[in-house]
Parts: C-alpha cells; structure tokens; sequence
C-alpha cells in the first residue's frame, strides 16, 4: 500500500511534466524524497543524438545533490506523459530503467522505487529491481 508521502510523490512527478511535457523532448517526469524529507523532481531531457538523452530519475538525483546537497533517496517514481496520439491520455507510473536502477542503488541501496503493478502502483526496494547488481569485483 502507498502511504500519503508516497502519493505526494507521485503527486511532485505528474506536476513536473504536466508542466514541462514537450512532445519527444520531456515526456517522463521523476522525484524523489531525500533522507532528509525533502522532494525533488525533474523532467528527462531527450536528445537528438540518443546517447546524450539523460532520464528523468538522474536530473532529479542531479537537483538534489546541486539544490540540496544531499545524496540519500528514501523514495523515488517515476512517470510517463501519453503522447497526443496515445488512446490512454493518463500520466502513469513506469518502471525505472536499468541504467536508473543502477544510479539509484549507486546512491542509496536501500531506496523504495513505486512501480506500475497490476493493481496500481506499489513500493519495491532497489535491491529488489536489481538483482545481482553489476560490480567490477569478482564478489559483492
Ligand atoms: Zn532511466
């Protein structure tokens, strides 16, 4: 079950990309709660050259740590703008990509990630979205 600081979140993302959407440019929008209580959010920026393309999670992340100077996330959403020629016109949460899951468990390894599930969004732990993280070392 999602708390109400969970539906704040959620609440912060839908805000952040309600606002800023622009068709192929910013269509998810991200936040995250620090340890220390407070929110952050931020928009994806896409990019023509796709390598540069950076997720909304990490500009969020980035925000925290420039704004905030904190490095902790207690919890993080993400969620995804339809485009205009989607039949569902909801903001929906969606699951955070691998590299994310990465930076997010590089930044806090016991981050709560709210994911889409067949009943609506939930809490999982980072750890439990990834599974046998990558490491340079032969053992964790
Ligand atoms: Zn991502």
């Amino acid at each position: 079950m999602l708390s109400e600081r969970d539906r704040e979140l959620i609440a912060a993302a839908r805000d952040a990309i309600k606002r800023r959407y622009r068709n192929d440019w910013q269509e998810v929008g991200a936040a995250l709660r620090t340890r220390d209580g407070r929110i952050y959010a931020g928009v994806n920026l896409d990019a023509y050259l796709g390598r540069m393309a950076v997720c909304a999670e990490a500009v969020a992340l980035g925000r925290a740590i420039t704004e905030g100077g904190e490095t902790g996330i207690d919890t993080i959403v993400a969620v995804r703008h339809p485009e205009p020629t989607d039949a569902q016109q909801d903001i929906v949460v969606v699951s955070p990509c691998g590299s994310c899951r990465e930076l997010i468990w590089d930044y806090d390894r016991n981050a709560r990630v709210i994911v889409p599930s067949a009943n609506g969004p939930v809490v999982a732990a980072i750890g439990e979205l990834l599974p046998n993280k990558y490491s340079r070392e032969r053992t964790l």
